[in-house]
C-alpha cells in the first residue's frame, strides 16, 4: 500500500490552524472540536485537498482527534481602478471584464480565513 505523503506547505498551514484553533478553545474543549470552518479562496495558493488531507493526520495526533476542515472556496471578485467597477470571474483572468483595462486589485479570491469552530455540546 503506498502512503501519500502531504504537501510540506499544506502541512505548514494546517500546523497553523490547528494551533490557532487549540489556543480559541480551552483545554477542556478541544476534545469536543468537530468542525473548522474556512473560507479559502483560488489565490491562496493552497491546494484544499492536501489541507484536508494534512490537517487530518495532524489532527489524529492532537488534542482535537475529531476535528475537521469545513472548506468553502470563495468566488474571485476583481476591482478595477481605471473604470470602478468590480466584477466576478473565472481562475486566471487579470483584465477588467468591463473596460478591458488590467490596472485591477483582487477584493476577493485570496482569503485564507478562519471563519468558526464548531464544537459538539452536550445536554442532558
Ligand atoms: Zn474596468
Amino acid at each position: 500500500m503506498e502512503i501519500p505523503i502531504p504537501d510540506m506547505h499544506e502541512l505548514s498551514i494546517a500546523q497553523n490552524i490547528l494551533d490557532i484553533a487549540c489556543d480559541a478553545v480551552s483545554q477542556t474543549e478541544r476534545g469536543n472540536v468537530r468542525e473548522i470552518r474556512m473560507r479559502i479562496g483560488p489565490y491562496a495558493g493552497i491546494v484544499a485537498d492536501s489541507l484536508e488531507f494534512g490537517f487530518s493526520i495532524l489532527a489524529a495526533g492532537s488534542e482535537m482527534p475529531e476535528a475537521t476542515l469545513a472548506i468553502e472556496v470563495t468566488p474571485i471578485v476583481l476591482a478595477c481602478d481605471s473604470c470602478g467597477g468590480s466584477s466576478p470571474v473565472e481562475y486566471g483572468i487579470f483584465a477588467c471584464p468591463l473596460c478591458g483595462d488590467r490596472t485591477i486589485r483582487i477584493v476577493s479570491g485570496n482569503e485564507l480565513q478562519i471563519v468558526d469552530i464548531q464544537l459538539l455540546t452536550f445536554r442532558q
